[in-house]
């Protein structure tokens, strides 16, 4: 009889599939909402996996049945050696996607073509310059739409991910509806989320039901598509519009039954969810030598059924002890 195949399964029967991790805790972006004000802790360098641990990592999850894995940050694409590590990666047969502010994202889509990378979410909240600058504290609004641009020249499945604040680009819902007219994109609107030092109000955030009937209001019709599994988007598309767009509702409608995700950060911390209060530590027993199945099948049944346990409502006490979002990897 052969051995059934090894998968992480947590104490709900939810197999986790899908890795999210974070190659640094760097950025060359200071948007508010992400990066608390008075900066966050860097992870000292001698505790940031290498590149060889990150593929080794990865090759373990593999091996335990994750089949997709989304590089993100901070971001990603200042780790140093970032198109031998994608590239070795990639040769894990697994789907690789990634997610990217896309400043340097011109240096790497050929590269991404190559070896079949083809998932990019871009982080783009606003269509104006001037309030880029302000969300972001930096200058790369140009660089960003350029970038955007060659990416679908070049094929690329682009989804821009919008966190939407109330007073700073609510009024732009239906200019990203606008752009998937003739766009062969997907808008995704996230709801805005609490994390450490980020000064979240819920009174700030947009909701699900209010951006559709924004939508709706100006365009009409709205055809809903039909979720993958797992997705933990709702997904819809104007009648006639090329490209669809998505509403990510953590906060007033969040989906967390069909989980299949998990998230190591740039210091080998498996964290069974964005708002987990503890985490195991995955770099220490790997450098150990350890055999690291057991220690991963069993950080998983810690996981709770819902947003960390805060099923009912986001609790201050609670995530204002996690991590800020820069340093998880979202
Ligand atoms: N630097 C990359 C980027 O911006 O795409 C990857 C890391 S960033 C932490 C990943 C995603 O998290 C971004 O799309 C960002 O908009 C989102 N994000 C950050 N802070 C958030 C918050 N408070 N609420 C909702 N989404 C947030
Ligand atoms: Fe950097 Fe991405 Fe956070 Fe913006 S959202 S500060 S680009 S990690």
């Amino acid at each position: 009889m052969t051995e059934a195949k090894k998968q992480i399964v947590d104490n709900f029967g939810r197999p986790h599939t899908y890795l999210r991790i974070s190659l640094t805790d760097r950025c060359n972006l200071r948007c508010f909402y992400c990066m608390p004000e008075d900066g966050v802790e860097l992870i000292e360098k001698p505790n940031i996996m290498s590149l060889e641990e990150i593929i080794e990592l990865s090759r373990t999850f593999r091996d335990l049945g994750v089949d997709t894995i989304r590089l993100t940050g901070g971001e990603p694409l200042v780790r140093k050696n970032f198109g031998y590590l994608v590239e070795e990666l990639a040769k894990l047969g697994v789907t690789l996607k990634i997610t990217t502010n896309g400043i340097t994202l011109d240096k790497y889509l050929e590269l991404f073509q190559k070896i079949g990378l083809r998932k990019i979410n871009l982080s783009l909240d606003t269509l104006d310059k001037a309030k880029s600058v302000f969300i972001t504290k930096r200058d790369y609004f140009e660089r960003v739409m350029r970038n955007l641009e060659k990416s679908l020249e070049m094929d690329m499945e682009v989804k821009l991910n919008i966190v939407l604040i109330k007073g700073v680009n609510d009024n732009e819902i239906n200019d990203f509806i606008a752009f998937t007219k003739h766009k062969n994109l997907t808008v995704k609107f996230i709801e805005f989320m609490p994390f450490k030092g980020n000064k979240w109000d819920w009174s700030k955030g947009v909701g699900k039901q209010e951006i559709l009937d924004t939508i709706s209001e100006q365009f009409g019709t709205i055809q809903e598509l039909k979720n993958p599994r797992h997705s933990t988007s709702s997904n819809f598309k104007v009648d006639g519009h090329t490209g669809s767009f998505a509403i990510v509702s953590t906060i007033t409608s969040p989906f967390c039954e069909d989980c299949n995700r998990i998230r190591v950060t740039a210091d080998g911390k498996m964290m069974n969810c964005l708002f987990a209060s503890s985490d195991t530590d995955l770099l220490t027993p790997m450098r150990n030598g350890e055999p690291m199945n057991d220690i991963i099948m069993n950080a998983i049944k810690t996981k709770k059924y819902s947003r960390d346990g805060m099923d009912v409502k986001m609790d201050a006490d609670h995530y204002e002890k996690n991590r800020s979002m820069i340093s998880i990897g979202g």
